[in-house]
């Protein structure tokens, strides 16, 4: 029996306007090559680097959302490693000191029974580092794009909580709606602002059964014990590329344990085309990088006070609006979820409603927000539209329309016939029988009517006869 263990990093630019140490812009996307660089983010000699100070914050509010414990003092130190999109020989990065440690993000997940189950995976760092140059490969050349380098990139390390590929793919979708709620990235991966490497091993778990029957502490132990090699997957750009790489990744590596061979540790590219991962490199260990503090930047101090500052920028995050909605709208677990995917859909959601219930105070439907919900979902209407218009359709569409009019009459006319006393009450002046009247018709018509409407409708009626 074979036991997958994965962990990820994620790699997140920060969109700050200006670059992690330089004040040269950081929108690099679609820009003319080498027109947003300066001796900083070039790497030219004596040029010293300011830390950006923004960034620095938004790495703050992205390890406080993934729960993570900030640190009082924090540091940068330089990685060396030789590669042409580096120009200084190392990035400035963060290593023993990072700004978030010991974090974690839960997923939500359908089980087979319909059931809602949680799983929470553990966030090991969250560090801030700068980008590196963009290579471009040409037929017989290969260029070099210094914009991107300097930029403010954030490193998100989990531990190796994963067992399966479909996890992973949760996790990063929920990552990914957590950082766009909080406006700090895009978090595209097409433009590369998201990028995303699992490392994945396998263990073998011998008689696992057996193990438990007879000492079950000696079971635990060799479970908590990790294989002694990883492999690395780069830079990937989708989610169901990750799926795919893990779940490539996972058959090779069992395969070769089945054949009695121990995989290697090293770093391998996805080739999306074939499906297949193929080996790059192998693997650095941390020391080959000879971290050491950056010595042109001092440690940075993190204070109650402004630690305080940043968090109250944090909004409202998609898993308390999940149970928001939930609880005071009563709304379905799947609408819930859905509407929460995207910060905008549920801020549309959550003004739709107010704008309906602040025009048509007298509308009493059940479940009001399930209904306007299901609109939204089931893109019977689209928050492309003007708020104006998507109300005023909304509004259309849960009124009663013009066909329902003669049903309505129907069920008043039914109605009156069969409670001559409350008729003959309110003909005597007793108003209570008409509301008596009002609360008949309205069952009946499941509250598809407006209250207003329908007390009218009635009276006349009354009246007239
Ligand atoms: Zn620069
Ligand atoms: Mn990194």
């Amino acid at each position: 029996m074979y036991k997958p263990i994965i962990g990820l990093e994620i790699h997140v630019e920060l969109k700050t306007k200006l670059k992690m140490f330089c004040q040269c812009k950081a929108d690099f996307f679609g820009k003319e090559p080498n027109t947003q660089v300066c001796p900083v983010c070039l790497g030219l000699p004596g040029a010293l680097p300011v830390p950006n100070k923004k960034a620095i914050e938004w790495t703050i509010i992205i390890a406080k959302a993934l729960n993570c414990q900030v640190n009082q003092i924090t540091k940068f130190d330089r990685k060396h490693y030789f590669y042409p999109d580096l120009p200084k020989g190392y990035q400035i990065s963060q290593y023993d000191e990072p700004i978030g440690i010991n974090g974690f993000l839960r997923i939500y997940k359908k089980t087979d029974s319909s059931q809602i189950e949680t799983k929470i995976f553990r966030i090991r760092r969250v560090h801030l580092e700068e980008d590196t140059g963009k290579l471009i490969h040409e037929k017989d050349t290969t260029l070099v794009d210094f914009n991107r380098s300097g930029v403010p990139l954030v490193e998100i390390v989990t531990e190796p909580d994963f067992n399966d590929s479909e996890d992973v793919k949760l996790f990063l979708e929920e990552l990914q709606t957590v950082i766009k709620y909080l406006k700090v990235s895009d978090a595209d991966m097409e433009k590369g602002s998201m990028r995303l490497e699992p490392n994945i091993s396998v263990i073998k778990i011998k008689n696992q059964k057996l193990k438990i029957k007879n000492n079950t502490k000696r079971k635990e132990k060799q479970e908590e014990k990790l294989p002694n090699y990883k492999v690395e997957i780069k830079n990937i750009n989708s989610f169901r590329f990750v799926k795919q790489a893990i779940d490539y990744e996972l058959k090779r590596q069992i395969a070769l344990l089945e054949q009695g061979q121990q995989p290697i540790q090293e770093t391998r590219g996805f080739d999306s085309k074939k499906g297949i991962t193929y080996s790059q490199r192998v693997k650095e260990q941390a020391h080959d990088y000879r971290y050491f503090p950056e010595p042109d930047i001092p440690p940075i101090r993190i204070d109650e006070f402004w630690l305080k500052k940043i968090v109250k920028i944090i909004p409202e995050l998609p898993e308390e609006r999940l149970n928001r909605y939930r609880q005071k709208f009563n709304l379905r677990y799947e609408s819930a979820f859905i509407l929460t995917r995207n910060k905008d859909l549920g801020d549309y959601f959550e003004e739709i409603i107010k704008r309906v219930l602040s025009k048509s105070p007298q509308l009493k439907i059940d479940n009001l927000p399930q209904l306007i919900a299901n609109l939204i979902v089931n893109k019977k209407v689209s928050i492309d539209q003007p708020l104006e218009e998507l109300e005023k359709k909304i509004l259309e569409i849960i009124l009663p329309k013009k066909a329902d009019e003669s049903l309505l009459n129907d069920v008043i006319n039914k109605i009156i016939k069969e409670n001559v006393k409350a008729v003959e009450d309110y003909k005597k002046g007793k108003e209570n029988a008409l509301m008596f009247l009002v609360g008949k018709v309205m069952k009946e018509m499941k509250g598809q009517v407006e209250g207003k409407i329908l007390i009218e409708k009635i009276k006349n009626k009354l009246l007239n006869k």
